[in-house]
């Protein structure tokens, strides 16, 4: 009866629910309390997941990037100042509001602003945004009938390169005497994996990628130059950026890590990035897939490909060898305790070939990540542009939890340093509670960037004044990190040998049931094999 109907009321939180749910919303991280409780248990009876995190930091990583039509974060907060945060926030999201007043609840979350953060968080440069949801607004009641919901938003559309561009980006290419091709974590974004190894295969191009640039053209691919990441960069005399920033991870796009006039072709999606840091050559201002589309085109139209035994690839061939080799010795040393490179080859060679791996750390994220390989886009998550830690945890159980509902059996492998891990370290309850097989390997030595070993521990503590001295960068040494998670019911392992961590890899990966963690002593002192910039190793990633 319409009249009755027209009396129905729901809550604010209902309608936040029924608004996420219409535009596609499928995962809620968050960590619950007064009045946000509601919006979950909301959620849930929509058949949003909600998943419960420990801690904010965590629950802020999210799944951006896995499949197409996950969103970036959407934050919400309960009670707080809140026109300092929507400030706040807006230093830090594309988009950050909150609804005017009590009367604008359903027009500001329906019509406007819920969509709008939706829409702006996948539209152009993808993004988080942060709606600020006045606490009061969450049990209030309103008419059921008074609310339109608005259609989930369109994909977003896709744009594409001047053609004048596209065209001298062409010629700059053929020209190029040492040509290098970087592939940033947009190429990822952009799904743009077909056309860009297509690029890389028919014009024998070498390529680099960046930290969550690999996989996009597999890892183990002939022509990439992964393994003379210093030299390709340094003696390039053009390089095509498919979407990635010359920020201080690509050093800054200067010399001495570049030629002082390479020529820079910018490939983005974001036109206020081009020409940052340096003044490029060509820019190309568009979605990479596109944008790679319009140059396998451009360069179609002559006969031309990268001669395959040019000086640049016979240069760059030698110093992949020999730094290769000097990996596979130091990884090969049988000397105890264990160092990286030891550790990182045995992992490698288990882990499936479609596996996401997750990592954060100082040594054990830039180490690990040139010896673990990647195969697929989209399936490397690290601590990134900001190099925040505390994020792995999170990411691995958002992989995992997306993972779990669209390919069931595909692993995440989670490879922390001790110190990265202790910031999250809770969120091994997180991982129990929902029974998600992650692995988690925490690389200890028993420190941050370095540490002590027990008897240095020992000894130097006898002559510490013990309330003022304890090394800044020494954790507790032969610290059993295992043992948080069996105390939430998964599997933890103590590893000091090569042979306790193949056959405790061997076992995690055999039980598809449970979480597991894998805690592996190192040499407290061990780090990277010498490098050719020594004042910036910190930062070569
Ligand atoms: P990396 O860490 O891999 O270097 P960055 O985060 O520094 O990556 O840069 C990624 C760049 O990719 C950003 O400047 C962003 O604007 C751009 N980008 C994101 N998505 C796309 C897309 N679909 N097409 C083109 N560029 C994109
Ligand atoms: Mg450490």
């Amino acid at each position: 009866n319409f009249a009755e109907r027209s009396e129905e009321q729901m809550s604010g939180a209902q309608v936040i629910a029924q608004a996420l749910k219409t535009q596609d919303v499928e995962y809620i991280f968050g960590i619950v309390g007064i009045p946000v409780t509601e919006i979950a248990i909301a959620a849930q009876q929509l058949g949003i997941k909600y998943i419960g995190m420990r801690n904010e930091q965590a629950a802020r990583s999210l799944p951006c990037c896995f499949w197409p039509r996950s969103h970036p974060c959407l934050g919400w907060y309960g009670k707080c100042k809140r026109e300092l945060l929507v400030e706040a926030c807006r230093l830090y999201t594309k988009f950050s509001a909150r609804p005017s007043s009590i009367e604008a609840i359903p027009f500001v979350i329906e019509k406007v602003r819920y969509l709008r953060a939706v829409r702006t968080s996948i539209y152009g440069r993808p993004g988080a945004c942060y709606v600020d949801i006045p606490a009061d607004f969450v049990n209030l009641q309103v008419n059921v009938n008074s609310i339109k919901y608005m259609e989930c938003c369109m994909s977003p559309p896709v744009s594409m390169a001047e053609t004048s561009a596209v065209r001298m980006a062409a010629s700059v290419i053929r020209n190029a005497k040492q040509p290098l091709l970087i592939i940033g974590k947009g190429a990822a974004y952009a799904h743009a994996e077909e056309n860009i190894k297509k690029l890389v295969e028919q014009y024998k191009l070498p390529f680099l990628p960046t930290p969550m640039g690999k996989g996009v053209v597999p890892d183990n691919h002939p022509n990439c130059v992964g393994a003379a990441r210093s030299r390709a960069l340094q003696f390039a005399d053009v390089i095509v950026l498919f979407g990635a920033r010359l920020n201080w991870i690509l050093h800054f796009g200067l010399p001495p890590r570049y030629q002082p006039d390479v020529k820079f072709i910018q490939v983005d999606i974001c036109a206020e990035e081009l020409g940052n840091n340096v003044k490029p050559a060509v820019t190309l201002l568009g979605d990479i897939s596109a944008v790679s589309k319009q140059l396998l085109e451009e360069l179609d139209k002559t006969a031309w490909e990268y001669p395959p035994e040019s000086k640049w690839w016979k240069t760059l061939r030698e110093k992949m060898k020999s730094n290769e080799a000097a990996s596979k010795e130091l990884a090969s040393k049988k000397s105890l305790p264990m160092n990286y490179y030891t550790v990182f080859y045995h992992v490698q060679e288990q882990l499936p070939r479609d596996c996401f791996v997750v990592s954060e750390g100082a040594n054990t994220m830039d180490i690990g990540r040139t010896v673990l390989q990647n195969y697929l886009p989209r399936h490397r998550l690290d601590a990134g542009t900001f190099r925040t830690m505390g994020v792995g945890l999170g990411f691995a159980i958002a992989a995992a939890m997306v993972a779990k509902d669209r390919s069931p059996g595909q692993r995440v492998i989670c490879v922390e340093g001790d110190s990265a891990f202790g910031f999250s370290g809770m969120e091994v309850e997180t991982i129990c509670r929902y029974n998600l097989p992650i692995i988690l390997l925490v690389v200890n030595n028993n420190g941050i960037y370095q540490g002590f070993d027990m008897n240095t521990w020992k000894e130097t503590s006898k002559f510490r004044d013990p309330t003022a001295v304890v090394p800044p960068m020494c954790l507790l040494p032969n610290s059993h990190y295992e043992q948080i998670m069996t105390a939430f019911g998964g599997k933890g392992y103590f590893v000091e040998t090569p042979e306790e961590l193949q056959k405790s890899l061997r076992q995690s990966l055999a039980d598809t049931t449970k979480p597991s963690l894998i805690n592996i002593m190192i040499e407290p002192q061990a780090t990277r094999k010498a490098q050719d910039f020594h004042w910036l190793t910190r930062s070569n990633m």
